[in-house]
């Protein structure tokens, strides 16, 4: 499996899974574009680390909650690198709360980076994909879109409609050897996760057939499977990457 020659954009490249995404994609010797929100200190050790395995790499700064700014991040790495064949959309927030009680704004800041983020970087993507007859997005989504959490409602509804996504944009975009698939991870080890209570962690390990959390370089294998030219034949589909949770 090889890279070479190809452009991968991955948002929330900063840390944590998408960190991992854009090594693997480098190491297969994919230039990336890490995208980030606000930590550029973190992104530019990301590109380092990129570098290091002889990779073309670069930050580019771009809120996607906002539609404009995916649409600027997509046309910024056309620009720098000449062309963009993978989009990984990776970046996401859980802000989680019980229904009865959780705030309608945490409800839309999740909606606005999950789903909505997802939706609009996907579409800047397509637009570059389209001309070019080539293209592979593959997007975050999460167990927990699959089989709900309680706690979790904002989240769910945000991977779960991520999957909706996937799914018709798949149909859509095939005709153009674009494809479009998901990554579902369970429980994995990161800062997204590292905030949780103990006891919560608990619980979660309870659930899990492998009986421990997975490692973002797990998540980025399977995201690097979908990313491959030699994927071409796989659409619309969702990955767990879970120790078996989900089963
Ligand atoms: P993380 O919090 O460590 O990383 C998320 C990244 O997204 C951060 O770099 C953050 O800055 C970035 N981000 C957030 N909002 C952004 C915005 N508006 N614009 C650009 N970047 C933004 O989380 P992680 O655990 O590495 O998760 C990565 C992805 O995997 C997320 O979509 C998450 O929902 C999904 N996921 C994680 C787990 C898990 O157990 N960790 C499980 C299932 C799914």
């Amino acid at each position: 499996m090889s890279m070479e020659g190809n452009v991968a954009l991955v948002t929330g490249g900063s840390r944590g899974i998408g960190r991992a995404i854009c090594l693997e994609l480098a190491r297969l010797g994919a230039a990336v574009a890490v995208n980030y929100a606000g930590n550029s200190q973190a992104a530019e050790e990301t590109v380092q680390l990129c570098r290091s395995l002889g990779a073309e790499a670069e930050a580019f700064q771009a809120d996607v909650s906002e539609p404009a700014a995916c649409e600027g991040l997509a046309a910024a790495v056309k620009e720098r690198f000449g062309k963009l064949d993978i989009l990984v959309n990776n970046a996401g927030i859980a802000r989680d709360g019980l229904l009865m009680t959780a705030k309608e704004e945490d409800f839309m800041r999740t909606l606005d980076t999950n789903l909505k983020g997802a939706y609009f970087c996907t579409k800047a993507a397509a637009k570059v994909m389209l001309r070019q007859k080539y293209g592979r997005i593959i997007c975050l989504s999460s167990v927990v879109g699959l089989r709900g959490n309680p706690g979790q409602t904002a989240y769910a509804a945000s991977k779960a409609g991520v999957l909706g996504l996937v799914r018709a944009a798949a149909k859509e975009l095939a005709g153009r050897d674009i494809t479009v698939n998901a990554v579902a991870p369970g429980f994995i080890k990161t800062d997204m996760t590292a905030v949780l209570p103990e006891k919560a962690r608990e619980a979660m390990l309870t659930t899990i057939p492998k009986g421990r959390p997975g490692s973002p370089e797990e998540v980025a294998r399977a995201v690097a499977f979908f990313a491959a030219p030699e994927a071409a034949y796989v659409t619309g589909q969702v990955l767990c990457v879970d120790g078996g949770m989900a089963v």
